[in-house]
């Protein structure tokens, strides 16, 4: 099998956007760009050893790579239009190609997101993708813009998918849900959107809430108060907290995907009309400060994971 028929086969499904004039098979693909809008795009990638283990299952994987990249697009308040793959591959194993390929085009089914082009490679196993998304002219959401007295939020739980990870690794059992949430990550597409408009800042939570809400102190000079008590965790985790007395996981779990943005509070209302129609929880953590640095209140005891957020 070579290059041009593996991407035949596996790679080449016909857009249902009418925006995508040319996909995968020629040189470079073609897409309509409404006048109004801005592209915004990002690239994420993921390597064997490094972001998955050689045993991960390829259709984890394949929905991992394109779900970050989506991820970056719903933190910009944008639009999931197209992407791009590039493939290395240290040998054509027919069954991985197959479950790659479906579990892929699944989700970007879900998102309608179309598959423009790419590009396969003999090497060590590692799949770059590229997404191209859409935003009105002059809306995309930021790191800076947050505004001291602003509320600070986030989606859902965060934790979730590192307390899985912990679990795993100190021979617990996950539940199926943080499972999931650890390997099928969900892309807040619907919620960036929504808060297009809403939102003074946004960030995706990949490296964990406290280096993250970092990002967007650091990009808009501003400082934050966080509420520990105020953090949404799943049951779980929430258990492990009580037990432990520590929130590192909480504080510090990556690969969560999860939004956590800034937004002031006239707009409170207007959030949860917004998440009530989406079915998306968010949760107000905290507040932007003029003071620069985070405090995070309500850490009663001295556990030595306290200094590690100072
Ligand atoms: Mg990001």
């Amino acid at each position: 099998m070579n290059e041009f028929d593996l991407i035949r086969e596996y790679f080449s499904w016909p857009s249902e956007d009418s925006d995508v004039v040319l996909g995968v098979g020629d040189d470079a693909a073609v897409v309509n760009v409404p006048t109004d809008q801005q592209l915004v795009m990002s690239t994420d990638t993921l390597i064997e050893g490094v972001h998955f283990s050689a045993q991960a299952d390829p259709r984890d994987i394949a929905h991992k790579a394109l779900a970050v990249n989506l991820s970056d697009i719903a933190a910009m308040g944008g639009q999931a239009k197209c992407f791009t793959l590039a493939l290395s591959l240290p040998e054509i194993d027919k069954r991985w190609l197959g479950e790659f390929s479906s579990s892929l085009n699944e989700l970007a089914g879900r998102y309608q997101v179309s598959l423009v082009g790419g590009d396969t490679t003999r090497g060590a196993l590692s799949i770059t993708i590229n997404v191209i998304g859409l935003v009105e002219s002059g809306s995309a959401l930021k790191r800076s813009g947050a505004s001291p007295g602003d509320g600070i939020y986030v989606s859902n739980t965060i934790g979730s998918a590192a307390y899985a990870w912990w679990q795993l690794n100190n021979d617990q059992k996950p539940s199926e849900e943080n499972l999931e949430r650890l390997h099928r990550p969900t892309p807040q597409l619907e919620l960036g959107r929504a808060l297009n408009g809403l939102a003074s800042a946004c960030i995706d939570i990949s490296d964990g809430l406290e280096q993250d809400l970092g990002h967007i102190l650091d990009c808009s000079n501003v400082g934050a108060i966080i509420e520990l008590e105020d953090l949404p965790l799943d049951e779980e985790l929430s258990d492990h907290v009580k037990r432990t007395s520590d929130y590192s996981i909480a504080l510090c779990g990556g690969d969560d995907y999860e939004l956590c943005f800034s937004m002031p509070k006239k707009r409170r209302e207007w959030l949860l009309k917004r998440t009530r129609e989406l079915n998306v929880r968010t949760t107000r953590i905290g507040e932007i400060t003029k003071s620069l640095g985070m405090e995070i209140k309500g850490y009663s005891n001295n556990s030595s994971s306290y200094q590690h957020f100072k």
